[in-house]
């Protein structure tokens, strides 16, 4: 079956594999190495082919080499690499003007990013949304429009929780390397607590929803006090922590609480939002309606935006002036929003992301059958993972083969991501606008990578079978 999308993008780049060199190239070890002499160490590169287009699902290097892409430069090229009604109204607007900031003359493009925002989030009560640069930038506003709204100020976030790299949002994730280590001291009244991670739950996934839920509930009361509790901000299906996927239920139980406690659901879309699991926003399968809801990555086709949407009875309780920044909402990343949502809805996008997953999955279930080493594989629509562990049984995680099975896949092409607190999950993020093709392709390249990388455990290390 073909996919529209395809021949939107054919004229722009061809949407095929191809090899030149080795990967990464000579041109692109020759930029590497400028880079290193002058990019700061701590912004490091996963795969360091450097990029000259793109488009679709392909990425072209400097070397001639096409590579498929599985990461959708995390989440971001939801619609496609330089999609063209991203790139068409891209251009129309960087040409017509490129910035006046809104908080001094404001423009029509920020109030329909702002329209689209309150009519596409889950839930049709009375919303309000505000446009700022980076994902971070949104969930350290999402926080301070609820300490602001309920004047409260503990915040509880959850283990294996990614919400960003500021001083706040480094309080809110979870991870100590590389996101946290050494970059302290951290904003306070931040409190975390077990997240519902069914596969590691120690006493099994049956008893994961009920446990995790009384835990939470019971270090909400005991440790912080409800009555001092702003908000509870909380990923639907968990980004950088590994795509954890809490049991069915589990997150409607979590903010029906809320709701009782006066406490507010915040829910972190920035990964999950914008088609990438299936449905416009993850909560909308659960049923889930957050008061508040922070988007970014997928929103605008590549360029940098983000937003906090939320009741209009909370965003409206900031004093005017509380909330802005010279850039945010800035036109020209408004223009590519407006034209990603337009192509979401003409290509139906979230029904793109559920074929893609009903093409993967039976394919990662064949890999997993061959692999004990595939612990779990979990997801929504096209944003799915598998867990790697060098034992089935104690569950040890696997980074070195997730590292392994990542470098031959790159080797051969196929633009691939790790994540996970332990490093050992190996996720999916391909652009909705690849074709079947390419994304059989793709898991070709996978199934030989895995048999690149995988060592049988030793003779010794076999789980007891009697
Ligand atoms: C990426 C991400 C962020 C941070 O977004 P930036 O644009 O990188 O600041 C926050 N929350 C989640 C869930 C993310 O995946």
């Amino acid at each position: 079956m073909t996919h529209t999308v395809e021949h939107a993008v054919e004229n722009t780049v061809e949407q095929r594999r191809i090899l030149n060199t080795a990967i990464p190239g000579p041109k692109s070890a020759e930029l590497h190495a400028r880079k290193n002499a002058a990019v700061s160490v701590g912004v490091s590169t996963g795969l360091p082919i450097y990029v000259e287009r793109a488009a679709g699902g392909i990425l072209v290097d400097i070397d001639g080499n096409q590579l498929i892409d599985f990461g959708s430069g995390i989440a971001v090229t939801t619609v496609g690499n330089a999609a063209p009604r991203v790139v068409e109204r891209v251009q129309q607007q960087v040409a017509d003007f490129t910035h006046t900031c809104f908080m001094v003359t404001p423009y029509a493009e920020y109030v329909e990013v702002c329209e689209a925002l309150n009519e596409l989030t889950p839930g049709d009560h009375d919303k309000r949304s505000a446009l700022f640069n980076s994902g971070a930038e949104a969930v350290e506003n999402a926080v301070k429009i609820a300490r602001h709204a309920t004047g409260r100020q503990a915040i509880v976030a959850f283990d294996h929780a990614y919400h960003g790299r500021t001083n706040l949002t480094m309080a809110l994730t979870a991870k100590s390397m590389p996101y946290k280590h050494g970059f302290g001291p951290f904003a306070n009244e931040i409190y975390r607590v077990p997240m519902a991670y069914p596969y590691r739950w120690p006493t099994g996934p049956e008893n994961c929803a009920d446990e995790a839920f009384d835990q939470f509930v019971s270090a909400v009361h005991a440790q912080i006090g409800e009555a001092n509790v702003a908000a509870v901000i909380i990923e639907p299906i968990q980004g950088e922590g590994g795509f954890i996927v809490p049991p069915s239920g589990w997150l409607a139980r979590i903010a029906d609480w809320c709701a009782a406690n006066d406490i507010l659901f915040i829910a972190d879309e920035i990964q999950s939002g914008f088609c990438r699991t299936g449905d416009w926003f993850a909560c909308d399968y659960e049923g889930v309606v957050p008061d508040l809801i922070t988007t970014a990555k997928g929103i605008a086709g590549g360029l940098p935006l983000a937003a906090v949407t939320g009741r209009a009875e909370l965003m409206d309780a900031v004093h005017p002036g509380g909330l802005g920044g010279t850039y945010g909402g800035n036109p020209v990343a408004c223009a590519a929003a407006l034209g990603a949502i337009e192509t979401m809805k003409a290509e139906d996008l979230p029904r793109r992301a559920r074929e893609i997953e009903a093409i993967m999955m039976p394919r990662l279930q064949a890999l997993a059958e061959k692999y004990p080493a595939i612990g779990e594989i979990r997801g929504r629509g096209a944003m799915l993972a598998v867990e790697l562990v060098s034992d089935p049984v104690a569950k040890t995680p696997d980074a070195a083969l997730a590292a392994a099975v990542n470098k031959a896949c790159h080797a051969a092409g196929l633009v691939t991501l790790t994540a996970g607190t332990f490093g050992n999950v190996f996720r999916f993020l391909p652009p909705l606008a690849i074709s079947d093709g390419l994304l059989n392709e793709g898991l070709d390249i996978l199934e030989q990578a895995f048999a690149v990388a995988h060592t049988p455990p030793a003779a010794d290390k076999q789980p007891d079978t009697d």
